[in-house]
């Protein structure tokens, strides 16, 4: 098992998924050229958020059942653990910019729904109807698809871009976007933009982001608690297999069933690692060397947890999202 992905003085990164990379590497480069850790990681989200390719996260995003794109997205500052998040956004070209902003703020930094959208307006951040042409078509088959079932069932392209980012003076911080589940109940808010739950970072000790069913990850806190490894001396690939290994038994012992959860985390030195319940999840992480995409896998028979690197073959043939 590879435990060390790449250790580097310089400022780093660690993202989610195939469509951070992109986002990544922009971010990386502002990172290594300007230091500026905000801006990079602004930047490497809106990137992701802005791309209707991606159809999980930001414009183009995934529905909910009423056909409305909402979304959620929350930026932490690991110096002053001043936290900004947006919940149940309509409309909104960037949430994370309006995360990013709030998180400057020493109250009222959480805003949900018609108060968020207040706050971007007084912002002057741009709106935009976030339902693409071909997010509707899909949302039009899935609600025919659908009426045919007695449950409902959550479309399983549910992901979020999490972005974790650490300057050459140690700071550290972290964004999140996602549209959440796919045909939601509307309303409805997963993980991703709750302080601990979905995000966390504290420059003293690390950072960590999670994503997967926002309705698991939520009953164990779970980036907090890999910070909180990190915090008492585990290193990092081990943080985060155990954090999330202790929390899957937690909810295997009370009766659920493996719904994927994934995570990714950096430490103060700038060590990054991640962990799946999934049998691949691919990430990446980028330094003063370049961008470079990794895979966590979990065996599911054993439990036991892998990295790899992919090859040509894997990169062919897995989705690019
Ligand atoms: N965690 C997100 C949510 O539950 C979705 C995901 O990351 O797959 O809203």
């Amino acid at each position: 098992m590879i435990t060390k992905i790449l250790n580097s003085p310089m400022g780093q990164m660690i993202s989610t998924w195939r469509m951070s990379e992109e986002g990544l590497r922009l971010g990386n480069q502002i990172l290594q050229e300007k230091d500026e850790l905000g801006e990079a990681i602004v930047r490497a989200v809106k990137c992701v958020e802005d791309n209707p390719a991606y159809v999980s996260v930001g414009y183009g995003g995934l529905p909910n059942r009423e056909g409305q794109v909402e979304l959620d997205a929350a930026y932490m500052d690991g110096d002053t653990l001043g936290t900004g998040a947006v919940i149940s956004v309509k409309n909104l070209k960037n949430p994370i910019e309006a995360a990013y902003r709030l998180s400057k703020k020493k109250t009222n930094s959480i805003l949900a729904g018609d108060g968020a959208m207040k706050y971007a307006s007084y912002e002057g951040l741009p709106c935009r109807n976030m339902l693409t042409e071909s997010s509707r078509k899909r949302y039009e088959e899935e609600k025919k698809e659908q009426m045919k079932e007695e449950e409902r069932r959550a479309y399983e392209g549910h992901d979020t871009v999490c972005i974790i980012g650490r300057s050459r003076k140690g700071s550290m911080a972290c964004g999140v976007s996602t549209s959440g589940l796919y045909m939601k109940e509307p309303g409805r808010v997963g993980d991703s933009p709750f302080i601990g739950s979905g995000f966390y970072a504290d420059s003293e000790a690390g950072a960590a982001a999670a994503t997967g069913m926002g309705e698991d990850i939520m009953k164990g806190c779970l980036s907090f608690a890999i910070v909180e490894k990190m915090r008492s001396g585990l290193p990092v690939q081990e943080a985060c297999e155990k954090a999330l290994e202790e929390h899957w038994r937690r909810l295997e012992r009370r009766g659920y069933t493996n719904r994927g959860m994934s995570v990714i985390a950096m430490d103060n030195q700038g060590n990054a690692g991640a962990a799946t319940t999934l049998d691949e999840f691919p990430f990446v992480v980028a330094g003063k060397d370049g961008c470079r995409l990794y895979v966590a896998s979990m065996d599911q028979e054993t439990g036991e947890h892998f990295l790899f690197a992919p090859d040509e073959e894997w990169l062919k043939n897995s989705k690019s999202d």
